[in-house]
């Protein structure tokens, strides 16, 4: 394999675009993609034709309008690119089909915000993120709006966020005597997952249809050993990751880093850092990469949050930072952040924007899967907190108590092994308990679940950060001296918001009340965190950046109420149809066999002990009584639920139904833990955890 020439060879990339568009063309078309300029539409005609060309030398027959509508995955619609010539066809892509496509917009969630009548959508090209061709397909990048212009997908917020924070930061940074033709955010979207064997799986109606277990003894051997944390890989899973890799890169996916994770079965893919909306897409890409891929080497890739109970789940580590086109990285404090007034205004910005808008921060990692992650005993924590680390902890510190800064280099680290090198130590230790972390140059934000769209979190970081900006930029500019002016914004907000720095364990049972002292939000579900959304000053931040009207906002904090309550019910169904149709039977099977054994000892001879059988058979009978009344229980409650009201129905979901689920679990689980494996009707957790060898 020649990895740098297959490297992005399914991508109409920058190389490919110098080689296959007239000069003049390329030139526009670049401008476009690098200090954003408008589209020049005279000349999709020809971008389109030469992609076409280009994606039919690479095999493909068809082209696609690639979007990301509110459900949080990508949605498609082929074409073909024949038309009809006389008898013949030929191959065309129109600039018009470049630009612009019209798939129904009916079947999409728009949160009231679009009535079903006036079904149009329009999907609009996004030249700033590469086409690319998969499986015969031309994919074309898009975002998804309605006939009146409102936003129907997740990548138009995105890139207004991406254009609220370019500009505001520019006008920071020509205070500072810095000009550049944009600034982007970066992000490196850190991508956990599990595999197991898919003969498993398919017999695991729970993961099939939910993606995650519903029901599962734990299994004796956990996470407690520690042993599988980076550890040696199985010979089945290099091969994977290796397929994955090579997949990835094809697609000009920097997959970087790969290694296993805490969990048994559970591993990581880490690459390296892009522009946002193009980190977002390519996440995207990797999800559904991992899947099939999986597939091929008879694995299923599970990207839920918490597949299976007792053992870590799995989150999306968002790295993110914003740097000039130059690479000049607004968040990097070089070797005397005391001194770096940018930096530290930078950094205030990102303190008072995380703490003015944390409610919007956490809800925008809410999902049904991520709540058993976040205020569920794992990390991080539902409360949103910034962890900054020594060196820049002390800095802070002296700024707001007026003290002399001593800086807290890095030093020199020594393993007291002569013959080892000597290395530099990393001024920032890591935290990795942390929901907000500083790391270096960057912020990690590590609240984001496995298989959410990153586009909706960075959406919000965005543009929050660029509202601070503007705040800051508003009063700094006519000011004689910037660099004192500035000095007092840092120093007031640091004082303001210095509540949300918290440099300790966020894993500890101190930090709970000590959160609840400092006033800091602590919302552990996604009916409880969504609706600070719907909060005045919470939707005016995003009508000041110009990311979301009034509607638009209000109508994705109800669909994302929506989505929740949907896979709640969902859930609670698939738990209902397991236990009525293949546990109680099984069990009652098991138990009217065991009598079968005890009457035919008996017959035998009445002196023969069955102690252990009549214990397991009244354990069994009762537990299988218990469950049955849960049955019961739980359809009535859902049948109760008016799904149309979205609020009354999150709160009956996550204040009810969940805590009856979880009461009917313990029990089935119990059961399994009493029934002879021969009769269980589903694969233990044992046999899931350690499938793949
Ligand atoms: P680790 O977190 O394991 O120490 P790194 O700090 O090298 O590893 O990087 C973790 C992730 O952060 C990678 O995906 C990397 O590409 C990303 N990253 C590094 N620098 C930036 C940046 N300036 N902006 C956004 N993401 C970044
Ligand atoms: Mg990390």
């Amino acid at each position: 394999m020649n990895l740098p020439q297959m490297f992005g060879e399914n991508v109409f990339n920058d190389q490919v675009q110098k080689e296959t568009l007239p000069s003049e063309v390329y030139k526009l078309l670049r401008a476009t993609i690098e200090s954003g300029k408008p589209l020049d539409v005279s000349i999709a005609g020809t971008v389109a034709s030469a992609m076409k060309k280009w994606a039919v030398s690479k095999g493909a027959t068809h082209y696609t309008h690639w979007f990301q509508p509110l459900t949080g995955l990508t949605a498609e619609k082929h074409d073909s690119f024949i038309e009809p010539e006389g008898d013949k066809v030929i191959m065309r892509l129109t600039g018009k089909s470049l630009i612009v496509g019209e798939p129904d917009a009916s079947s999409f969630p728009s949160g009231g915000s679009r009535a079903t009548y006036m079904a149009r959508g329009y999907t609009a090209w996004d030249p700033t993120s590469p086409a690319f061709v998969k499986e015969g397909t031309l994919y074309i990048p898009t975002i998804f709006v309605s006939y009146t212009g409102e936003t129907l997908d997740k990548k138009s917020p995105l890139l207004r966020s991406m254009t609220a924070i370019d500009k505001q930061a520019k006008r920071v940074l020509s205070l500072f005597g810095k000009t550049c033709k944009k600034v982007s955010t970066t992000v490196g979207p850190e991508q956990e997952y599990f595999l197991i064997d898919e003969d498993v799986y398919e017999k695991r109606k729970d993961l099939k249809l939910c993606g995650r277990t519903l029901f599962g003894a734990p299994v004796t051997r956990g996470q407690e050993l520690e042993d599988h944390y980076f550890g040696m890989l199985k010979p089945r899973i290099v091969e994977y990751m290796h397929d994955l890799d090579k997949e990835l890169w094809s697609f000009g996916i920097l997959s970087k880093t790969k290694h296993n994770e805490v969990a048994p079965a559970q591993h990581e893919m880490a690459p390296v850092f892009g522009t946002t909306n193009v980190a977002v897409d390519h996440n995207m890409l990797t999800m559904e990469i991992m899947k099939k891929v999986a597939h091929k080497h008879h694995l299923a890739c599970l990207l839920h949050e918490k597949p299976f109970r007792g053992i870590n789940g799995s989150g999306k580590h968002n790295n993110w930072s914003l740097s000039t086109d130059s690479g000049f990285n607004l968040l990097n404090p070089g070797d005397e952040p005391e001194s770096n007034t940018l930096f530290k205004l930078t950094l205030a910005a990102v303190i008072k924007s995380v703490d003015d808008y944390q409610g919007i921060l956490r809800a925008s990692v809410a999902s049904a899967g991520n709540d058993h992650r976040l205020g569920a005993n794992e990390a991080p924590p539902a409360i949103i907190s910034i962890y900054l680390g020594d060196q820049l902890g002390a800095l802070v510190d002296s700024i707001i108590n007026d003290k002399n800064y001593v800086p807290v280099k890095a030093e020199k680290g020594s393993i007291g092994v002569p013959e080892s090198p000597i290395f530099p130590k990393d001024a920032t230790d890591r935290n990795r308990t942390s929901p907000f972390a500083f790391t270096g140059n960057k912020f990690e934000f590590r609240m984001l679940g496995s298989q959410a769209n990153v586009a909706d979190a960075n959406i919000v970081l965005n543009t929050i950060v660029a509202d601070a900006f503007e705040q800051f930029a508003d009063e700094l500019e006519g000011k004689a001296d910037i660099g004192k002016a500035a000095d007092a914004i840092i120093k007031r907000e640091l004082k303001a918001h210095r509540r949300i720095i918290f440099n300790e364990d966020g894993y500890g049972p101190e930090w709970e009340p000590e959160a609840m002292r400092r006033g800091l939000l602590n919302n552990k579900n996604t009916a409880d965190a969504v609706p600070v959304c719907f909060e005045e000053k919470n939707i005016d931040v995003f009508v000041r950046q110009g990311v979301y009207t009034k509607e638009e906002a209000v109508a994705r904090a109800d669909i994302q109420l929506e989505n929740y309550t949907k896979t709640i019910n969902i859930e609670a169904l698939t738990m209902l149809e397991m236990v009525k149709r293949d546990i109680i039977p099984a069990v009652s099977d098991y138990v009217a066999d065991l009598c079968a054994n005890v009457a035919a000892k008996k017959a035998v001879c009445e002196e023969i002990p069955c102690t252990g059988e009549k214990e397991v058979i009244m354990q069994l009978s009762t537990l299988n009584d218990e469950v049955s009344a849960l049955v019961t229980k739980l359809e009535g409650l859902l049948a109760g639920i008016d799904m149309s009201d979205v609020s009354g129905a999150s709160q009956a979901m996550a204040h009810k139904v969940i805590p009856l689920m979880e009461e009917m679990r313990s029990k089935v689980d119990k059961m399994e833990t009493l029934t002879s494996s021969d009769y269980w009707p589903y694969p233990t957790y044992y046999d899931m955890l350690y499938s793949v060898n």
